[in-house]
């Protein structure tokens, strides 16, 4: 699901990444670890097409995402990958609702099917009440449920989470985390997350520790199963759809209809 091989990358005089080779699987769930200044935040941006590698090569949903460029890569992100931020980044003066159309709406779906898609997935995250709320009417677990359900509204490949939890309290916490497990295991949905939670590391399939620029410890899973993991991948490399056919369906159709002139950058 996702192939880097010898990243690295430089700040000015400050070598930031040393050389990570990394492998993670459809349906992992992935912790990423370390200290603070390691260079978490640079490896997930670089997987998620937010930033560029100095040296190596990122595979994402068998597409080689380094030698996209502008239009292609915007498309790509907008499609393939979901993200989930430390402060949620809903915009204030939209609904809950609203703000999980948007990476629909930028891949040019109608309203009013982007909208139905949304209401499935508040539905599922028991939200259905608040989708008329907007962020500031909303709890801090809410709100990250609510940017939970952007980041799935095109069936990503992946779900890519800096510090996800960091600022909600032990409930919603642990109610996010839950949620992320549950996405794993109903619908396959792959996940990296940066988190110094330690319940959260512990809890995820895969911890990998980066400490100045390297990984320095990654409890993998063991081969076999990796291997059964890597034989799904192999039987679908263009699959689109890895949420459920009744909250798929819709996104599938669309995406065949061929929208790719109208899809902006959604920065
Ligand atoms: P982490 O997420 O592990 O705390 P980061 O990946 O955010 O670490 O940052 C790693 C190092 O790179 C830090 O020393 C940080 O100051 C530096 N850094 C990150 N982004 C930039 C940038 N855009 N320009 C200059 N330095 C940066
Ligand atoms: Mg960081």
């Amino acid at each position: 699901m996702i192939q880097l091989t010898n990243i690295t990358k430089s700040f000015g005089t400050l070598q930031v990444l040393k050389g990570i080779d990394l492998h993670i699987n459809k349906g992992e769930v992935v912790s990423i670890v370390g200290p603070s200044g390691a260079g978490k935040t640079t490896l997930l941006q670089i997987m998620g097409t937010l930033d560029t590698p100095d040296t190596g090569t990122v595979i994402v949903d068998g597409i080689e995402i380094t030698k996209l460029k502008d239009k292609k890569l915007a498309q790509f992100r907008n499609l393939r990958l979901g993200f989930v931020f430390q402060f949620h980044q809903l915009l204030p003066e939209f609904t809950a609702l609203e703000n999980i159309c948007i990476p629909a709406l930028i891949a040019g779906k109608n309203k009013k099917q982007a909208e139905a898609r949304a209401m499935e997935l508040l539905n599922f995250l028991g939200l259905a009440e608040r989708a008329k709320h907007k962020p500031a009417e909303l709890s801090g677990g809410e709100k990250q449920r609510v940017a939970v359900a952007r980041a799935l509204i095109n069936n990503p490949a992946i779900i890519l989470a800096d510090e996800p939890s960091g600022s909600l309290d032990t409930k919603n916490k642990a109610e996010l985390h839950q949620l992320f497990f549950d996405l794993r295991d109903k619908f396959g949905q792959t996940f990296v997350i940066v988190t110094h939670d330690e319940e959260l590391s512990q809890l995820t399939d895969r911890t990998i520790h980066i400490k100045d620029g390297i990984i320095q410890y990654d409890n993998a899973q063991p081969a076999a199963n990796n291997e059964q993991l890597s034989a799904d991948n192999a039987q679908q490399p263009t699959d689109y759809g890895q949420q459920p056919a009744d909250l798929s369906q819709q996104a599938e159709k669309n995406s065949a209809t061929g929208q790719e002139e109208s899809i902006e950058s959604p920065a």
